[in-house]
């Protein structure tokens, strides 16, 4: 658990429209995990976002951004991508240590060097994750023939679209497996425990749920 006082305002307008992008009904209990701080902590920060009409809370414990928080939540979101193509693009940092780095230097962009990011990357772009600035719903994947990797099918062959990106440990686990956007998985095995048998370009591994749900997959067509 992260001492509950590196966790910022931005960092809790950030995860709220993150959750609301991918679709996910946000309550305080949500935000304690994704943030991993404590109840009490999330409570005193909801407090102070509501006072300063960043959120709202209803009566049934929904947490919601005021156009406000939105605006906020979405410049935040905003400077972690561009942060992290820059990390990237320019200097050639691996995709699976950027987050964390991009973490730490969103909160340190001036205007105006947000401004340069802005100019050089745009803000259409992917992220070495595969993500554009704000995530998208499960229905939306799906229309683009993208689904996650639990639901792959037997035998068939994939290209890594993207993947979860807000747990460093997974970013970790994937990169071992050879599992990285744009690479290759072939599903060998579907396992009746849910696990997944695979083959990558680092070998044959068999990987469990809470990974496989968070890769996201395109079939690739023809032989294979
Ligand atoms: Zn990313």
């Amino acid at each position: 658990m992260k001492a509950d006082i590196s966790v910022s305002k931005e960092d809790y307008l950030k995860a709220i429209l993150e959750a609301e992008s991918e679709g996910q009904t946000v309550i305080s209990a949500t935000l304690a995990h994704w943030l991993a701080v404590s109840a009490p902590a999330v409570s005193m920060a909801l407090r102070r976002l509501k006072r300063d009409g960043y959120v709202e809370v209803k009566a049934d414990g929904v947490v919601r951004l005021t156009a406000k928080g939105h605006e906020a939540a979405y410049r935040t979101a905003l400077r972690h991508h561009l942060i992290e193509r820059m990390l990237s693009e320019m200097f050639g940092m691996p995709w699976y240590e950027v987050h964390d780095e991009a973490e730490r230097l969103e909160h340190a962009v001036s205007p105006a060097f947000e401004a340069l990011l802005m100019k050089r990357l745009g803000e259409k772009g992917t992220c070495p994750h595969g993500n554009a600035v704000l995530p998208e719903t499960p229905e939306k994947r799906k229309k683009r023939g993208v689904r996650p990797l639990a639901e792959a099918a037997e035998g068939a062959r994939y290209t890594v679209t993207s993947l979860y990106e807000r747990d460093p440990g997974l970013l970790k686990f994937l990169h071992r497996t050879g599992i990285e956007p744009g690479g290759t998985v072939r599903v060998l095995q579907r396992n009746y425990d849910k696990t997944v048998g695979i083959e990558t370009v680092a070998g044959q591994f068999t990987i469990g749920p809470a990974a496989a749900e968070k890769v996201q997959v395109r079939r690739v067509q023809g032989r294979g």
